[in-house]
């Protein structure tokens, strides 16, 4: 159960990245997984290079579009435990419509959303997730656009389950992450990962200073779905937890017909090597 390999991660040294990464590797090996019965689909930015550092199957895939990818690969070996990975430029800006559909569709994935609320690979522009005012060299006035609520956004548009949490309490972050990995159905856990180089506004003493943590409410009720937009309403969308579970509904793949059946990496293609070899060379 060793998911970690001799990959050097090159970020920034203090990027909250750093956190994810180990968290994913606690959360994996706490739960039972094996390296092969993982994978770990990534976008594009600083935290889409998270796939090549976990011990496990993965593919750093093109931006925006980690969840396609990581959809398909569930559906074609409905085996394997699927997470997807990215930023929040990645995942709340080119990817949004692939977000929302994926938490529609509710495909057992877990997707797990590094939000530094900025573009750090290209060297620090405004992000969706970016407050109202924040001066980057994309909005050297400040930005004039309101902040995007990725929490908001995946209530209503059926998330079964909605989670956040702060790089800085792996304890925490990698429960969420154990909760997320065992939930049937989609997961979606943000997680506020500091940018240290670039987003010199949102440190990990800010985050300090505004997450609200769930702890706080020992009567909050994770399966009341009005409580849960209240809450992160309240909190500005600082809240941290597990915010909304829903265990009645039941996931996409439980509700295909036939895909109770082989995945389709088991089935026998019922095709010679020289027909196979024709079909290839169609695709080329
Ligand atoms: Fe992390 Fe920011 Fe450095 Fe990218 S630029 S590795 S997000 S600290």
């Amino acid at each position: 159960k060793e998911f970690r390999n001799n990959v050097k991660p090159n970020w920034c040294p203090g990027c909250g990245d750093f956190s994810v990464q180990a968290a994913i590797q606690r959360a994996a090996a706490n739960i039972g997984l094996e390296p092969e019965q993982l994978a770990v689909i990534s976008g594009i930015g600083c935290s889409g290079r998270i796939s090549g550092y976990i011990n496990a199957y993965g593919l750093h895939g093109i931006h925006g579009r980690s969840l396609p990818i990581a959809q398909g690969v569930k559906l074609a070996n409905r085996e394997l435990t699927v997470i997807a990975s990215g930023g929040d430029g990645d995942g709340f800006a080119i990817g949004m419509g692939h977000t929302v559909h994926a938490i529609r569709r509710n495909l057992d994935v877990t997707y797990i959303v590094m939000d530094n609320q900025i573009y750090g690979l290209t060297k620090g522009q405004t992000s969706p997730r970016s407050a109202e005012g924040f001066k980057t060299k994309s909005t050297p006035e400040g930005s004039i656009e309101s902040t995007l609520s990725p929490l908001e956004i995946a209530l209503s548009a059926g998330a079964t389950f909605v989670a956040q949490s702060f790089s800085s309490d792996l304890k925490q972050l990698t429960a969420l992450i154990e909760a997320g990995l065992q939930h049937k159905g989609f997961s979606l856990i943000n997680v506020f990962s500091p940018c240290v180089t670039f987003n010199k506004v949102n440190t990990y003493d800010w985050f300090k200073s505004n997450i609200v943590n769930l702890e706080q409410f020992p009567d909050y009720d994770p399966s009341n779905r009005i409580a849960a937009m209240t809450k992160i309403m309240e909190t500005n969308g600082m809240i941290t937890g597990l915010i909304y579970q829903n265990k009645e509904r039941k996931a996409y793949d439980e509700l295909i017909v036939g895909f109770k059946e082989e995945g389709l990496v088991k089935q026998d293609l019922q095709l010679s090597r020289e027909d196979f070899d024709k079909l290839l060379t169609e695709f080329k």
